[in-house]
């Protein structure tokens, strides 16, 4: 495989970027090697600077779902361009998106428009925090919710990805009041509540969690939290930042039924631009200012390009409802993958959930952050060069999902399939 034109672009990168990237998890830092620079994407493929082609899994983390240069989107961006990106003053067009989100999150009756998925988190601690008066905050181990302070403990992700349990530079004092409880384990969150209920502004939780690879929620685990919350008068936060508009129009709330205080969103909704929002019931939001005293504001937040761009993407997906074609298609390619591995000799997990799934070399289930961080990282490794080689593009991590999109055609992930079967005996070769 050619790499010559990426080696010398993240040799110039390196000499002006923080380890030549703008984000940890695109260096191949875990896995070894130098990054492929993409040249261009189209659909749910990409091109890298020395010509090679992928079939793309990686989707941007999540945040593309309408397939790459989607003319749709493309046409959306540039007629608001044309108009001024951003005005300093509120646009129509972030009353069209705020509508269509409320279409399909009904309980959003007040949203806050936000530029990314860690503003997002952060801003609606804060609200749940102001709201309650409390300051303790509950995450799960495992669980992404972006890198402010006191969210980043055990946080999955690029941090796990990199071996950092919890990041320098937070000061002990930021995440005393975070507690961290394993993922699936009621017991333990039950144990939390009743030695600390009343002190517990929040529980942040990703629904279906996607930053420690795919690891589905147990049935009663989102069910039993929010009894939990409701009992002591604790906000109740679903970062949905991925699996919002993924899984079902409605997100995780639509899937579990589970209806919580503040919804946190980003990725699709913004169509590959950079936003976030969150959003909930009046009582919590307005708590946030001008109606409030929580204090939360963005120079660009709402600003016209990713509020239309955002808005033909929602749109376009509450028209063409692929949902249920795409949990068949996820639900297939998952079970594909697994026996193909097993035919190669490899103990694998496949995981999956409308639209996203996760390659775990493990022999046992992974339902923890715990499970995760015990499979076969140098199996991973190997496996995802020969990915790589084979015209497959994944995460280069363990612990990040497989993205799928309405635009991987049953052609597509058939050729997908092939280029798997490859990199599986590829892979064996490498060890031998
Ligand atoms: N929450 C979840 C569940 C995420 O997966 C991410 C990012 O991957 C974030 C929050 C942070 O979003 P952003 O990277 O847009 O700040």
């Amino acid at each position: 495989m050619k790499t010559s034109k990426s080696d010398r672009l993240f040799r110039e990168a390196s000499a002006l970027l923080v380890g030549g990237v703008s984000s940890p998890v695109r260096a191949f830092k875990s896995v070894g090697g130098n990054p492929v620079f993409i040249e261009r994407g189209r659909g749910p493929w990409v091109w890298d600077v020395d010509g090679n082609r992928y079939i793309d899994f990686v989707q941007s983390y999540g945040a593309v779902f309408l397939g790459h240069a989607n003319p749709l989107l493309t046409k959306a961006v540039t007629a608001a361009a044309r108009r001024g990106t951003v005005l300093g003053a509120p646009v129509p067009e972030e009353i069209h998106l705020a509508r269509s989100i409320r279409k399909a999150f009904p309980m959003l009756e007040l949203i806050r428009f936000v530029n990314s998925g860690t503003e997002a988190t952060m801003s609606a601690v804060r609200a749940a925090r102001g709201f309650t008066g409390r300051s303790r905050i509950v995450k799960f181990a495992g669980c992404y919710h972006g890198h402010s302070d006191g969210l980043l403990a055990k946080a999955g992700s690029g941090a796990a990805t990199l071996s950092l349990p919890d990041s320098s530079g937070v000061p002990a004092s930021f995440v005393a009041e975070t507690r961290v409880v394993p993922y699936n384990d009621v017991e333990a969150l039950r144990r939390l509540f009743a030695a600390e209920g009343r002190e517990i502004a929040a529980v942040i939780v990703e629904p279906i969690a996607a930053n420690m690879g795919l690891v589905r929620p147990r049935d009663g685990f989102l069910r039993e939290i929010r009894r939990m919350t409701s009992e002591h008068g604790t906000v109740l936060i679903f970062d949905e930042v991925i699996s919002g508009f993924r899984v079902r129009h409605g997100g995780a709330v639509e899937w579990s039924g589970i209806r919580p205080d503040l919804v946190c969103l980003g990725k699709i909704m913004g169509g590959g631009l950079p936003v976030g929002a969150y959003g909930g019931g009046k009582d919590i939001m307005e708590c946030v200012a001008p109606l409030g005293p929580v204090y939360q504001a963005g120079t660009l937040a709402g600003n016209r390009a990713a509020m239309a761009c955002g808005a033909a993407a929602v749109d376009w997906l509450a028209t063409r409802k692929p949902y249920l074609a795409l949990e068949k298609t996820t639900q297939k390619f998952a079970g594909a993958l697994a026996k193909l591995a097993e035919s190669h000799g490899y103990e694998v997990q496949v995981p999956w959930v409308c639209g996203m799934f996760t390659l775990f070399f493990s022999p046992r289930p992974v339902v923890s952050y715990e499970d995760a961080l015990a499979c076969d990282r140098p199996a991973f490794s190997r496996f995802f060069h020969a990915a790589l080689a084979n015209g497959l593009y994944v995460p280069p991590s363990p612990f990040e999902a497989c993205f799928v999109s309405p635009f991987h055609t049953k052609k597509i992930l058939a050729g997908a399939l092939k280029r798997w079967e490859k990199a599986f005996r590829d892979m064996g070769e490498a060890k031998a």
